[in-house]
């Protein structure tokens, strides 16, 4: 059921501790960690505690959590020191945008120059 706790979703595990990760800020409703296979010198994944399986469900189940999730990337911005320069927060979803974790998930880029479009 959205919003429940899923054995097989790696995210939900790493919240319930059951896996490690490089937490870098936690609030009540969201988790901060680094990615491990980092694609920028500033890397980090903002997810929501609660299971969701992309960005647009959790929006439309709980949206002060997805409010959540934004302003916690952009704390990490600006705890990571790339608000100034710029970054990029990106939700990948669905399998053909890239999504490889069905449990919602904003990835936070930056500490290097973007290119647009978007590969
Ligand atoms: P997606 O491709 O779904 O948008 O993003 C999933 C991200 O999760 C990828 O960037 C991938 O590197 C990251 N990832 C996959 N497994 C793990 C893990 O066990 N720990 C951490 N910290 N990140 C992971
Ligand atoms: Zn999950």
């Amino acid at each position: 059921m959205a919003g429940e706790p899923q054995t097989d979703c790696l995210f939900c595990r790493i919240v319930a501790g059951e896996i490690p990760a490089t937490v870098v800020r936690e609030s009540a409703t969201t988790l901060a960690f680094r990615d491990i296979n980092p694609q920028a010198p500033t890397h980090v994944l903002v997810i929501p505690k609660a299971h969701h399986p992309d960005a647009a469900s959790l929006a439309a189940a709980e949206p002060e959590v997805a409010a959540d999730v934004l302003r916690e990337a952009g704390l990490v911005a600006a705890d990571e020191e790339i608000a100034g320069t710029g970054y990029r927060i990106v939700l990948n979803t669905g399998a053909g945008a890239g999504q490889t974790v069905f449990h919602a998930h904003a990835h936070v880029l930056g500490g290097r120059g973007m290119q647009w479009p978007p590969g």
